[in-house]
């Protein structure tokens, strides 16, 4: 099923990876019809048509299929059986089994094993009698709860095997993994887009840096040997034709000190990252989920300028005066309207800096 100008795209999730989602499909002439849970949530503000729901309102998923052509995504919590209701009536991309994956660290980790891409050292916690087994782990390690952790929430940093019961309480004893600390050089991350017949592009590779867990800046694309960008590009492939790859896939990546890549986090949309490719990069991120899930052609990207993403989170977004400044920095603003420290409130990619 592919769509035509005038079809209506349905995205799950209101929050800023939508607002934007939803301005390509716009552009593209299609319609976007956002389900959220505000009306004042950054996407459902650029469209005019919205389900205020819960996700799992049954009635209201299946009002939203109804007036939908095709749905994605721009966050990966939305519960599977709401993915797995909707997709029985409309296409889904991503669907329901690359959320499954991505929901899950663990299930990440076997995912990316059974395909031989390396991941750090870790293992299960499910209960206390794996308590154990971590043991067998070098430290220190992060434990992070198996589902529903983002930006930092839901994991804890462990210096010690003894240390984890305390943080697994902490945590509410959710089912977990414990994982070596990387000793990395630095955080990549590559997006690939795919049709639902097959044929892939690859977004350059972008060196990113965390702090507290959260995204700080992106430079892209990086600096990198053609040995490097080729096995991040490999990877990226082995893994979208693995999950048979319907529309977006991010790729977060650690460079260890080696120049090996270990993969660290799938996330099946738009990604933080990618945010970039809106000012210095053709196709942009979004444009590309949104021909992979209206199974249109994906021109293959590149970049037009070398480029820095600086997040703006929380107060940070107050120096919007200051940005709207500079001629080589493109502002972008979510239009939240709560800020709250490490907030997420726009970001600003300054292009072609030295
Ligand atoms: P995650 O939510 O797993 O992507 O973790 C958020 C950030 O925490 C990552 O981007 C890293 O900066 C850091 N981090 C997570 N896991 C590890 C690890 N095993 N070793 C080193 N740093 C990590």
């Amino acid at each position: 099923m592919s769509l035509r100008p005038g079809d209506t795209l349905g995205i799950l999730g209101g929050g800023q990876l939508g607002r934007m989602l939803a301005m390509a499909a716009h552009r593209l002439g299609l319609r976007a019809h956002v389900f959220a849970q505000q009306a004042d949530e950054p996407a459902v503000q650029v469209t005019n048509q919205a389900t205020l729901a819960p996700f799992d309102d049954p009635a209201a998923l299946d009002r939203f299929a109804a007036v939908t052509d095709v749905v994605t995504l721009e966050f990966e919590n939305v519960p599977l059986e709401t993915v797995r209701r909707l997709a029985t009536q409309v296409p889904v991309r991503p669907g329901a089994d690359v959320l499954a994956v991505a929901q899950d660290r663990l299930e990440e980790k076997r995912f990316a094993d059974g395909l031989g891409i390396a991941t750090a050292p870790h293992v299960a916690l499910d209960g206390p009698t794996d308590l154990d087994r971590c043991r067998e782990l070098r430290f220190p390690a992060r434990l992070k709860t198996r589902r529903l952790g983002y930006d930092g929430h839901g994991q804890r940093r462990v210096l010690a095997a003894g240390d984890v019961e305390r943080a697994w309480i902490e945590l509410g004893r959710a089912p977990a993994i414990v994982e070596t600390e990387v000793v990395f050089r630095r955080e990549l991350s590559v997006i690939v887009a795919r049709r639902p017949a097959g044929a892939l592009v690859i977004l350059p590779l972008a060196e990113n840096r965390h702090a507290d867990g959260i995204l700080v800046e992106t430079v892209a694309p990086a600096s990198a040997t053609e040995a490097l960008v080729d096995d991040a590009r490999g990877l990226a492939r082995r893994l979208a034709f693995g999950l048979d790859l319907e529309g977006l896939l991010a790729v977060e990546l650690f460079e260890t000190t080696d120049g090996a890549l270990l993969l660290n986090e799938l996330a099946p949309r738009p990604h933080n990252s990618g945010h970039w490719t809106l000012d210095a990069c053709w196709p942009d991120q979004f444009e590309l989920a949104v021909r992979a899930a209206a199974d249109w052609p994906l021109p293959q990207p590149h970049a037009t300028a070398r480029a820095r993403m600086v997040n703006l989170l929380g107060a940070d977004a107050e120096r919007w005066p200051v940005w709207l400044e500079r001629s080589d920095a493109h502002l972008h603003l979510y239009g939240k309207l709560e800020q709250r420290p490490g907030r997420k409130m726009g970001h600003v990619t300054v292009v072609d800096e030295g």
